[in-house]
């Protein structure tokens, strides 16, 4: 090869007995030449007529620039003619067709082997200011009428390789902001400013001696597209590999800014058109490795682009626009008033709807782990299980909107949506549980299972646990004991029967034996109870008892007494289910048992409001004999939608294994931190459902002072947790199942932070 180029370099450019050096390249070749004292660059591409027609624009592009402006020339490259005057020759080579060109050679070092500092950031930025108000002056129709997919404005022509990425919630990241760049930016496009840019002012592409930018090479992918696009594409690269990208980016825009001012629109935008830079990088990198593993040039840049794209969820596109505005003293957005919210609030709404912290949160945004507020400040949600598969996911939210656009009706009508979804839901559950029926929320879900079982059993009593808590309507309060024996509560129903909370860390049995002695208890009751029970029913983790998990061997033989003398067994896995528990799907199969109802909730469809109740065959055919059953929402073809996308994202992401994994981390590094801080009694739960037991050092008393300030504390530091149980003495942390072990470390190293200020 490297033969033929020296008989061409002859032949057109009459170079002789030059020195021909390989470069890498994105996806031509290229050589360095060097003749004597000159250096050169000889290009060739494949022949294609639409690459020919974009190479010309390049070309003109770069005669442009030379005679702009004849300090700033020397910082580009320059066409070299050849000895006929062509700029661009259509040449074979080794039998093949190619396109060749020769540049002048700019000297320098990349900037990707020098470190960032302070002076050449600013370099960056006002470099970037210069070439693009050079730019401003010129225009090609080749640039107006490219279209592919390293141009950040087409983005969503990258979704084709999305699959191409082979971690799943990897894909879901991606996933997540095109559907954010669809809903904040497509309809801005056309009110941005436009011109042709360079498009790809990356490390390996812009020069420095030192810490001063000289000039950058490559202008491949120039293209005439939203200025504002020149600098997202540099803030990408310099600050993909940084801890904290602030500080870079606010320097970079400051001088970017200096030559052309930005306006208030582009930097709104900026964030959302960084990470679809990100997106662009990691879709192309995974796509590349997918068609050429060997293609090392193509997927340089992939581990820095994960590494910010993961940084930049975190941080949100509030915090980012609002503190560029003040750097760059542009006016702010009104903040939030949150009193003013509250007042509102409390005037049109009952009081009764408690707010949480005593500094409440006005929240603006969510992204899978993360909540963002009004004041651009990001937060570690280290508590809200709701949004199980991550806040706004985006196959759930794709489903949701998909099918409200295209049908949403009730019941009494045939959809594919309600048996395919039950079917789905079934196969998670074992056999005798075949039956399903749809609602709203886990509290209707607890009433109907009430009904059913009373139905079934022709009998009224239930029996429930201790600080239970099993929904809101007027049955659902009247078996939680966590509201009705409260001291504002309504107090304990005739037909209900309590039973203690089999507690093995802080109950009357503590160790090994005490689920059998707890058990043995509650049979005893259950003999000795006027009249039969139709049901009992249990979390397998009490969340509202401070994340209580039963004691191993309880629930067996209760259940067994249950059914024994003709009732059924309800488990309530509004809290537990989906995968929560790591290492099974439902609470329940921790112990071995299987109930005849189960109330599913919360999870279930991700923050969209579904519950429903699974139960046997049995059961529902008793139901059946009654007045019909009708749910105007319960099923519905959005919800069942929604519900499938959850199931999905479960399996795809594998969240249950996650949970059991990240889960046995956060225990294991809760348990280290109460080696050092006495004042952690008990760390229990399972996978992704956990509660730290805050006590009085060398005792079982409860600390509940301590406990809200940890709580408080970490709500401080932008960490969401809270606290349950009789004493409101126990953290509760139940995450959404994409929280990763760093998150962990980060909520670890609060708490411990929290516990050491309180000492002090
Ligand atoms: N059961 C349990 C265990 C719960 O935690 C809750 C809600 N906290 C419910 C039922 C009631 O669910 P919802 O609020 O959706 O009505």
């Amino acid at each position: 090869m490297l033969n033929s180029i020296e008989i061409l370099l002859e032949e057109y450019f009459e170079l002789r007995n030059c020195q021909i050096k390989s470069m890498v390249g994105y996806a031509n070749s290229n050589y360095l030449i060097t003749a004597g004292e000159e250096k050169f660059v000889f290009k060739t591409y494949r022949y294609d007529k639409e690459e020919l027609g974009i190479i010309q624009a390049e070309n003109e592009l770069l005669l442009h620039l030379k005679k702009y402006n004849k300090h700033l020339a020397m910082r580009f490259p320059h066409p070299i003619p050849a000895r006929n005057g062509a700029f661009i020759l259509d040449l074979q080579l080794d039998g093949q067709r190619v396109i060749g060109r020769m540049l002048s050679f700019l000297a320098g070092e990349f900037s990707g082997n020098l470190p960032m500092t302070l002076a050449s950031a600013q370099e960056l930025g006002t470099f970037l200011g210069d070439m693009d108000l050079a730019l401003e002056s010129f225009d090609h129709p080749e640039y107006r009428a490219r279209r592919w997919e390293w141009d950040i404005q087409h983005l969503t022509l990258i979704r084709k390789y999305v699959t191409d990425i082979p971690d799943p919630h990897r894909q879901s990241i991606v996933r997540y902001f095109i559907q954010q760049f669809e809903a904040e930016v497509m309809d801005q496009l056309p009110n941005l400013r436009r011109q042709v840019i360079h498009n790809d002012a990356n490390e390996w592409n812009v020069l420095q001696h030192d810490d001063r930018v000289i000039g950058i090479i490559d202008f491949g992918d120039a293209t005439y597209s939203p200025l504002i696009n020149e600098l997202a594409v540099a803030l990408t690269y310099a600050c993909y590999d940084k801890e904290d990208p602030m500080p870079w980016l606010t320097i970079i825009v400051k001088a970017y800014h200096q030559k052309i001012p930005l306006e208030l629109i582009e930097l709104d935008l900026l964030y959302y058109l960084v990470a679809a830079r990100l997106c662009i990088s990691v879709c192309n990198s995974a796509h590349a490795r997918k068609v050429d593993p060997e293609n090392t040039y193509a997927t340089v840049s992939e581990d820095h682009a994960w590494f910010m794209l993961d940084r930049w969820l975190a941080i949100g596109s509030k915090q980012v626009s609002l503190h560029l505005k003040e750097a760059l003293n542009m006016q702010l957005p009104e903040s939030p008033d949150v009193a003013g919210q509250l007042a509102n609030r409390n005037k049109h709404l009952s009081s009764i709807l408690s707010v949480s912290y005593s500094a409440p949160i006005y929240m603006d945004r969510a992204a899978f782990q993360y909540m963002f507020d009004g004041y651009g400040n990001s937060y570690l949600d280290a508590y809200n299980n709701i949004p199980h598969v991550g806040h706004c996911h985006p196959h759930v939210v794709a489903r949701a909107s998909a099918q409200m656009a295209k049908l949403n009706t009730n019941t009494r009508y045939l959809y594919d949506q309600l048996a395919s979804y039950a079917e789905q839901l079934l196969m998670k559950f074992p056999k005798p549980l075949s039956k399903v029926f749809f609602v709203n929320s886990g509290s209707a879900a607890t009433d109907l299972a009430l009904r059913l079982v009373k139905k079934h059993t022709f009998k009224q009593q239930f029996m429930v646990l201790e600080h239970g808590y099993h929904g809101n309507t007027q049955l659902g309060i009247d078996v939680s004991d966590y509201k009705f024996n409260h001291p504002k509560g309504q107090g304990q129903q005739t037909y209900v029967l309590k039973t203690a909370l089999p507690d093995s860390f802080r109950g009357k049995y503590q160790g090994p034996e005490s689920g059998i002695k707890y058990a043995k208890d509650a049979i005893r009751e259950i003999q000795n109870c006027h009249g039969e029970i139709a049901g009992f029913i249990a979390e397998p983790i009490v969340g509202c008892g401070g994340q209580v998990p039963l004691a191993p061997g309880y629930l067996k033989p209760v259940y067994e007494a249950i059914r024994s003398q003709g009732g059924l067994c309800i488990s309530d896995e509004v809290q537990t289910g989906f995968g929560r528990v790591g290492d099974h799907f439902w609470g329940f199969e921790r112990h071995g048992v299987v109930p005849d109802l189960v109330i599913l909730g919360k999870p279930m469809g991700n923050g969209h409001p579904i519950g429903a109740v699974v139960t046997t065959d049995e059961v529902a055919a008793s139901f059946e004999k009654g007045v019909e059953f009708f749910s105007s929402f319960g099923g519905n073809p959005v919800s069942c939608a929604v519900g499938q996308a959850v199931l999905d994202v479960i399996e795809m992401e594998g969240l249950q294994q996650q949970a059991q994994q990240v889960g046995k981390y956060y225990q294991k590094q809760l348990h280290e931190l109460s080696k050092t801080h006495p004042c952690i009694g008990d760390v229990r739960g399972a996978g992704l459902f956990l509660g730290v037991d805050i006590v009085q050092p060398g005792t079982k008393a409860t600390d509940s002072a301590l406990a809200a300030h940890i709580k408080n504390s970490l709500r401080q530091n932008f960490i969401l947790i809270s606290t349950d149980g009789p004493d409101d003495s126990v953290l509760k942390t139940k995450p959404p199942l994409c929280f990763n072990q760093s998150n962990v470390d980060r909520v670890v190293d609060q708490i411990d932070q929290a516990i050491k200020s309180y000492s002090i």
